[in-house]
Order: C-alpha cells, then structure tokens, then sequence
C-alpha cells in the first residue's frame, strides 16, 4: 500500500497527518524530540511548570483550527468568554473598557458607545470594510489612519494578527483576517485560549489520535536531503537511514521556510521573519482578571491571565530583541501589576525570545509564498508560510495540512 511521509510534526505536519491516518499508511517523521513545533508546551526549569513556548490566541472563526481540535478531542482545553468581550486597559491614560462586537452579522455594536472604544465614533469602524478591499500590493498602516482608534483598537489588534508592523504590513492579510472574524459578527470573534497549555489542546491528543490509527512516528529524524528523478521524489535522506520511496509513496514536506528553501532547489519562499517576545511570571491571575486583557500604552500588548501563572506577549518585537532578560521582566512585571490591579515583588520569571516566530508578513513576502503542489509530482509542501491566504497562524497552519493531505489522498 502506498505510503504518505509526513516531514515536520507542527501543527502543519500534525493536521496532514490526522486527516490521512486511517484511511491510508502514514509515517511523520520530526527532527526534534518532541511535536508542536511552534506551538508547543515544555516544562520550565526556572519557574518549576509547565508553559507554551508562547501564548497563542484563536478566535471562534478560525474553524480549521477548531474542527481538528474537534477531531483529535483536543477542543475541550480551550477556553474563552461565551460571548465575544475584550478587555483593554491604557496604562497612561488609566482607562478600562471592553470591545463587545455583537453576536449576529450585523454590526449594531459599533453604535453603541459601551461597546466600542471610548472616544471613538461608528464611521471609525468602516476601516474594517475598506480592508476587505484591499489588493496584495497595499500596506496596512493608510487604511487604520492614526487617530484614537488606531492606537487603541486597529494596532493592538494587527500587530498581534499579523506579527508585523502595520507600516510595512500587507493590507491584504489583515483584510483576510477580518472576512473570517469581524466580518462573521461577534460569534466568529470569540477569544479562545489553551488553558492547559498548547500541547494539550493541539498537540498530545493528535499524537494519541494518531497512534490508534497505526501511523508511525519517529522523532529525532531530521531530514538532511531528498533525491530527485525526474518529475518524483525518489528517497528520503535522514542522517540514521535513508528511505527509497515506492511509485506511488507520496511526500509531504512540512517543515518551516528556511528548511524547505534548502531541501528544494528553487523554491520561492518568505526569508525574513518577524519576533515575539513572551514573558511569564510564577504569580496566579487574580481572581477578577480576565482570561485575556489587551493593553495600551506600555510594552505590553496581551496579557494572559492563567490559574498558575501570569504571562505577557509582545508581537513585531524587534525592538526588544536586544534588551536584557532582567530589564525587560523588570519592565513587563510593573506592567502587569497596573494592569491587574495588584502590587507584589517580582516573583520567578522567564522571558523568551522568539527571533523567527512569523515570516514577515509583508505585500513582499506574501508574494514569495509557494502553493501546495511543487513540480515534483508526488511532493507537496504544508506549513504557515505557504500561500493559505492567511497571516501565520495556527488557522493557515491547520489548513495547509489539510490542503496537503487532501492533495495526495487525491492522488492515491
Ligand atoms: C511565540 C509565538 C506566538 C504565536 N502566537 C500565535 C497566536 O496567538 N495565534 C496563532 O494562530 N498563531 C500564533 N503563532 C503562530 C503559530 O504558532 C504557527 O503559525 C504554527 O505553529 C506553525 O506551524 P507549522 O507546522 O507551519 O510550523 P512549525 O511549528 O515551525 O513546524 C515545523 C516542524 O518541522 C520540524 N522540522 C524542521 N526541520 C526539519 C527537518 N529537516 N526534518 C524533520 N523535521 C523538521 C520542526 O522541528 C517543527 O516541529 C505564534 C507563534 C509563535 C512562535
């Protein structure tokens, strides 16, 4: 029987593997000791738990994303409010509100001054609509302008969407990002989190899944080199073996853009990348804070209140690459403590630096995204930086597996 190799065991490579096991023979190979990739959990020495590499944020329409958690039992570890509510808090000003996109597709909620950001007025919302409109080649940072609602709402917002600066961002992705959420109404805006952790959720129960369906999983199996001939992939070169693929095996390249612009001569693919910083604190949420606060006015931009810890992301991060740990868990934890309303001394922390988390979402790069298929006719590529039409996402990652995979069940 033909067999689908699976190279990379991200959420790309685990969601192309889910969707093959069972009804064909699968094996997914991962060159480092453990899956998730990018969203993953690990257990933390220095503050004695176990935490995500960083937080990630889904909202209820990004359904690929769901409907694999559905599949592998994972969807019961995300939590979130019933309804969609964000809570801000601007440590200058010192102002609290929470943006409450209604539940239907009609958005009456931009007309109600409780429900939107203060100071602003209905027609600021219409950049929304712009967006949806805009062509590949166009920047973000023309369609937000620059008064109230840019700094509090359209920012914060795309710059933890698209991990990019909105002067350089592409208008395009945050327009896409939009029809699937803002553009649904409020019940595709709802914030949903990984309360126990991204693994979890997305990443032990694929494992399980998989593992009753009889795939075969190998860690520590890194990929060095495929060999070509003629219009197929012919074998698979890992350092310990070499695999010599059947007629009709199929491949499915997983892996992130630098590693697949070095296994495939020619490929066109994002070469520059874009940083978060994420910082945790051993301190449990208090009870009053939200699960998520968005926050104005410091280097903070998320915070995630979780029961055994506090944590903080920073998107577009480039500027704090540089400053040290201490300086910047000093700076953050001020931060939190005004934005939860609390004062206590700095407790166990971890900061972590993540240079390459997103390829650069920009009207340039997007154009260098390849699509699924490649001129080789058995080897197909997964991963958020092909072209999904999405920034990178878990959403884009989830479906670019399930394109990939839905391209060899195809063919076999
Ligand atoms: C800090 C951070 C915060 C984020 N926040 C969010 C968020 O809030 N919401 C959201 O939707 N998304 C978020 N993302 C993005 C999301 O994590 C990614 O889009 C997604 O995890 C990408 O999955 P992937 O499978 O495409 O790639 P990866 O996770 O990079 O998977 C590639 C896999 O291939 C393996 N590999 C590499 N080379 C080889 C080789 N030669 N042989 C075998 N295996 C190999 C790697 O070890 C890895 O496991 C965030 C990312 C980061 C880093």
């Amino acid at each position: 029987m033909a067999r689908v190799h699976i190279i990379g065991a991200g959420l790309a490579g685990l969601s192309a593997a889910v969707e093959l096991a069972g009804a064909h023979e699968v094996s997914l190979y991962e060159a480092a000791p453990q899956a998730g990739g990018r969203c993953r959990s690990y257990f933390d020495a220095s503050l004695d738990m176990t935490i995500d590499n960083g937080n990630h944020l889904l909202l209820s329409g990004n359904h690929a994303a769901l409907a694999y958690a559905r599949k592998i039992g994972g969807d019961g570890r995300l939590a979130g409010p019933d309804e969609a509510a964000f809570d801000f808090c601007d440590l200058e000003r010192r102002q609290r509100w929470t943006l409450r996109p209604n539940a239907g597709k009609f958005p009456w909620w931009i007309l109600a001054p409780d429900r939107r950001v203060p100071n602003t007025a209905g027609l600021d919302y219409l950049a929304l609509v712009k967006l949806l409109f805009a062509r590949r080649d166009q920047t973000l940072r023309p369609f937000l302008g620059s008064g109230e609602i840019a700094r509090n709402l359209w920012n914060p917002l795309f710059v933890s969407a698209l991990n990019t600066d909105p002067g350089e961002a592409s208008a395009a992705l945050a327009g896409a990002v939009v029809r699937e959420t803002f553009a649904q109404g409020g019940d595709a805006c709802r914030p949903l989190v990984a309360v126990d952790g991204l693994s979890a959720a997305f990443v032990d129960p694929a494992l399980d899944f998989l593992r009753g369906k009889g795939a075969e999983i190998r860690f520590g199996a890194k990929l060095r080199s495929i060999e070509f001939q003629g219009d197929r992939a012919a074998a698979l070169d890992f350092a310990e073996q070499k695999i010599e693929l059947a007629q009709d095996d199929k491949v499915i390249l997983a892996v992130t853009a630098p590693v697949s612009a070095d296994l495939l001569p020619g490929l066109s693919a994002p070469n520059e990348f874009r940083a978060i910083v994420n910082a945790h604190f051993a301190f449990p949420a208090p009870k009053n804070l939200p699960l998520l606060t968005g926050v104005i006015g410091g280097a903070t931009e998320w915070l995630f209140g979780f029961h055994d810890r506090l944590s903080v992301t920073i998107s577009a991060a480039e500027r704090f690459l540089a400053t040290p740990r201490e300086e910047l868990a000093e700076k953050i934890w001020a931060e939190v403590q005004a934005a939860a309303g609390f004062s206590a001394p700095l407790p166990a922390w971890q900061i972590i630096k993540e240079k390459r988390a997103t390829f650069a979402a920009t009207p340039a790069q997007d154009a260098l995204r390849p699509g699924a298929e490649t001129r080789w006719r058995n080897l197909f590529l997964a991963g958020d930086w092909t072209q999904t039409g999405l920034p990178a996402t878990i959403e884009g990652a989830v479906r670019s597996g399930v394109r990939a995979a839905g391209l060899c069940a195809g063919d076999l």
